[in-house]
């Protein structure tokens, strides 16, 4: 990545492209533009050797005109508020593109969680959570998993914020495991979107699955399980990367032995499976997998993957976006050039904070559905979003980034203009 990039730069640019086109209330557009409410907060923990390190945390939330805001917390090394900054936009037009009465956070702490042990990890989670819990809560802001988060982080932090209360909360954090208020489907639910979504795109463009070939860039919850489910509908996955580097098979890779190959392997990687060659350099692997000669391109890992320098060597026709922000603006105008589909974030990646709301709404009612009952909103939500966003697209002549972003902003901009600004 390079070190220059903004991503909130991007976040906004995007947006005036849009405010442009929809001839945008500049007085709604300014507000837009800015984030309602950034923390930054320190996370000092007392590690496993006994020495304090100190972390550095955030939680930002964009925009809450349409209801309490909502979106993930990411561990990573790379976090920066920019980037933070941006997701939370991201999730104020991913909530708002499928109807959702949500606006926009996102959270995050800079570390290598790979480098710590549980207890430490547990630690930095309960102090992070009681840190920001001035600002969350189930009827503010309500955050969930995103990049090394996973249900046990969210255990902690409910438990965090139920013990500053003095009782259980569920509805503050969702992607919970069951147990405690979580949802059926929730694990599955951002990568059964990305194929439901996916599948939609195919069909309009006459691609028929047990013909069409992918490649997935990350392994982690979204692209692994977006994988899984195109194998199950028959498409050939031919080329996975994660962390460590890339697996290919042009013949297409045996999906359920890789997911049972990464879960046993300690590190949860990819290396080691025999039913493919594998490449061991993490940049050499993705420029490989990103210019394979596919049909589909899921970059399900992180922001800024597809850029001006790689994007012509794009051979893919269609790419759904699992990962937030995996295409510049830079990188959106060569692919459109070529001819590339592209199915853009906010409406690909959304059956993650769906599955979201689904599980607040029932830890708030406290009353729990079947798999069935969470899997067929999902699967009609999504797929009713994607024709939102098709209808919008051609009616509007314009790409479906263009379109979903139409949608999502005149949503908020509506939700905004009626609401008025205070006092
Ligand atoms: N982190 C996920 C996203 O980027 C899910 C957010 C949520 O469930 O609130 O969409």
């Amino acid at each position: 990545m390079s070190t220059n990039f903004s991503f909130w730069n991007m976040a906004c640019q995007q947006l005036d492209l849009v405010a442009k086109r929809m001839d945008l209330d500049p007085n709604i557009h300014a507000k837009m533009r800015h984030c309602q409410r950034a923390l930054v907060v320190s996370v000092p923990i007392r590690m496993d050797d006994g020495s304090v390190k100190v972390f550095e945390g955030y939680r930002v939330q964009h925009n809450s005109e349409r209801g309490p805001t909502k979106g993930g917390v990411r561990y990573h090394p790379g976090v920066t508020l920019d980037e933070v900054k941006a997701l939370a936009m991201l999730m104020t037009w991913k909530c708002a593109v499928v109807g959702l009465p949500y606006g926009g956070a996102k959270g995050g702490i800079v570390c290598d969680p790979a480098g710590m042990s549980l207890g430490e990890i547990e630690r930095m989670t309960r102090r992070y959570t009681s840190e920001i819990s001035i600002i969350i809560g189930p009827a503010k802001d309500i955050p969930a998993p995103d990049v090394n988060t996973n249900p046990q982080v969210m255990s902690w932090m409910m438990d965090t914020y139920s013990m500053t209360v003095g009782y259980s909360v569920p509805g503050v954090v969702t992607g919970k495991p069951v147990e405690i208020g979580g949802s059926q489907g929730r694990m599955d639910a951002t990568g059964r979107g990305v194929a439901t979504v996916l599948i939609a795109a195919s069909e309009r463009l006459g691609l028929h699955p047990a013909q069409s070939t992918v490649a997935v860039q990350g392994f982690g919850n979204v692209g692994s399980s977006a994988a899984k489910f195109l194998h199950g509908k028959g498409f050939k996955v031919v080329g996975v990367s994660d962390v460590g580097g890339g697996l290919f098979n042009p013949r297409g890779l045996d999906i359920p032995a890789l997911l049972a190959h990464v879960k046993k392997n300690p590190k949860k990687r990819l290396e080691g499976f025999g039913g493919g060659e594998y490449v061991g350099d993490h940049d050499a692997a993705n420029a490989r997998l990103l210019a394979m000669p596919v049909d589909i391109l899921a970059p399900c890992a992180l922001e800024n993957q597809i850029t001006a320098e790689n994007a012509g060597a794009v051979k893919a026709k269609i790419i759904v976006e699992g990962a937030n922000g995996p295409t510049t603006p830079e990188a959106d105008e060569i692919l459109s050039k070529a001819g590339v589909v592209v199915v853009p974030d906010i409406l690909a990646n959304a059956g993650g904070v769906t599955v979201s709301y689904f599980e607040w709404v029932q830890d708030l009612q406290s009353n729990f559905w079947d798999e069935e009952d969470v899997n067929r909103s999902l699967d009609r939500l999504m797929m009713r979003s994607f024709q939102d966003v098709y209808d919008v697209a051609a009616r509007e002549k314009c790409d479906l980034r263009m379109a979903a972003q139409i949608l999502a902003v005149s949503r908020v901009a509506k939700a905004s203009a009626l609401r008025g600004i205070y006092p």
